[in-house]
């Protein structure tokens, strides 16, 4: 046979033994799921006092709007068994720090930030990224001036550039005036305390980049950082923040240079992009009860067919607030009881009677990041691991972790890759990374050019028949003498 003819038969031969065995990559029909995620971006703002009459940030506020306001709602969920994702700017952690060193009427706050995001993350919430460089004395942006005869911070300007669109450029994890490199700083502080993956991002004020340039720079940081999921869609063309979209159209795998169109592929992608929904938006800081449940009931009515069974596919319900505008029943910004806060609480409520505790539940509440695990698993037709927060110390400066190789995907992907736990500096901590199949050693890495690197692997394909649970994949860390446990 010539060699043309060979490599017909191969292919011939190919394709019959796909149709006999499985074939990659297919979407089983099965039934579908919905997730509620419940999203609100933890944070101060400059301006509230002077919107409620002071002119001022004080201690006082500061403690108000980033631990009582998110601890009551996290209370509030955990009643019905709903999870929080609080989209966290780490900014503010340092204007504490900073203030601490100028008044001893704000000692303390910095712990006791640290220990709200301690306390909500045992609970089952989930603590991400939400990069505002602008209240973080630490950078160039910073419009958060301390005022000493006021004893708190006023601001300097009115317009500012919190990420991408003030640091215009990519950088390394080393650079913290820089996309990846203020993502990095973000990502690691919460998992130091958190040691729970994040995987999801919103921008601060949505400036994740309005040109092609610019959001390829912001993609580019998500990548570089392990987060699979933006929640920023069109609302980064109009800074409005009122953006939304209807239900099916909200959750989707973006274009290379932008998050707000549709990636015809699922095996090349920039991100997935997940926008708050639907439109107008579901808002836990203004709508009433009334409306936080027709979106609901919308949502479900979209999500499953004239049978009332879920359509096949993972489905998002993405709620949107902020925990500071949330406001109790006497108006005042430092009530923590009735108002909005009852509102938000008969809504749980109505969902968990209608939707969640029934014999087939037609909504499961979840973090982002677990959602959004789900939704790769299903949909990608590219290998994308991640690392499991479950941690077995084997012996001394020696940890084993889980991996999950997410999505359905044929044998041309031969590798992919994952990161080690975020709080070490593979440079400086970590001596060799094993990572594992069924207990066999198929991949050592022991040279680490960046603190967070990506590390290859070879992987299986994965047919519709399996999980990727039915996969056995683990990362072994040997920690350096000198690495901090
Ligand atoms: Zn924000």
């Amino acid at each position: 046979m010539s060699k043309r003819l060979h490599l017909i038969g191969f292919a011939a031969l190919l394709m019959v033994a796909c149709l006999l065995s499985t074939t990659w990559p297919a979407i089983v029909a099965e039934e579908g799921v919905i997730y509620y995620i419940l999203t609100e971006d933890n944070e101060i703002t400059l301006r509230y006092p002077i919107r409620m009459g002071g002119e001022v940030l004080t201690r006082e506020v500061f403690e108000t709007l980033m631990i009582h306001k998110v601890d009551r709602l996290n209370e509030i969920a955990e009643k019905y068994g709903a999870k929080w994702t609080h989209m966290t700017a780490v900014g503010p952690w340092f204007m504490a720090r900073y203030a601490e060193e100028q008044s001893a009427d704000w000692e303390g706050l910095y712990d006791a930030l640290i220990e709200q995001v301690r306390r909500g993350s045992a609970a089952g919430h989930e603590y991400a990224v939400h990069p505002h460089a602008h209240w973080d004395p630490r950078t160039s942006l910073n419009a958060a001036i301390w005022d000493p005869e006021k004893n708190g911070f006023v601001d300097s300007w009115e317009d500012y550039l919190s990420w991408t669109m003030g640091f215009m450029k990519v950088g390394d994890f080393d650079d913290l005036e820089s996309s990846a490199g203020y993502l990095y700083d973000h990502k690691r502080r919460i998992m130091e305390i958190t040691r729970r993956e994040t995987v999801v991002h919103r921008s601060g004020g949505w400036q994740f980049g309005n040109t092609p340039e610019q959001q390829i720079i912001s993609l580019t940081a998500l990548k570089m950082n392990g987060i699979l999921a933006n929640s920023d869609a069109d609302a980064n063309l109009t800074l409005s923040g009122n953006a939304g979209r209807p239900f099916q159209e909200s959750t989707y795998f973006t274009a290379i240079d932008s998050i707000n169109e549709r990636s015809v592929s699922s095996k090349e992608y920039g991100t997935l992009e997940f926008t708050p929904n639907p439109l107008p938006i579901l808002s836990f800081e203004s709508n009433s009860l009334a409306q936080l449940n027709q979106k609901v009931d919308q949502a479900v009515a979209a999500y499953t067919d004239r049978s009332g069974r879920i359509k096949p596919g993972i489905h998002f319900i993405t709620g949107f607030g902020h925990a500071k505008n949330i406001m109790g029943g006497d108006g005042t910004w430092s009530s923590l009881e009735g108002g909005q806060f009852d509102v938000i609480d008969q809504h749980l409520a109505y969902v968990f009677e209608k939707y969640v505790n029934i014999e087939k539940p037609l909504i499961r509440f979840a973090t982002a990041t677990e959602a959004v695990l789900e939704y790769y698993d299903y949909y990608s037709e590219r290998p994308v691991a991640v690392r499991g927060d479950e941690e077995r110390q084997v012996a001394d400066r020696f940890f084993e972790y889980p991996i999950r190789v997410l999505g359905r995907f044929g044998p041309e992907f031969a590798e992919a890759e994952v990161q080690p736990p975020i709080w070490w500096d593979a440079r400086t901590d970590i001596a060799k990374v094993e990572i594992l199949e069924g207990g066999e050693v198929i991949a050592v890495h022991d040279r680490f050019e960046s603190s967070y690197p990506y590390l290859a692997f070879p992987v299986k394909p994965r047919t519709k028949d399996q999980s990727s649970k039915d996969f056995n994949y683990s990362m072994r860390v040997y920690l350096t003498e000198s690495a901090p446990i």
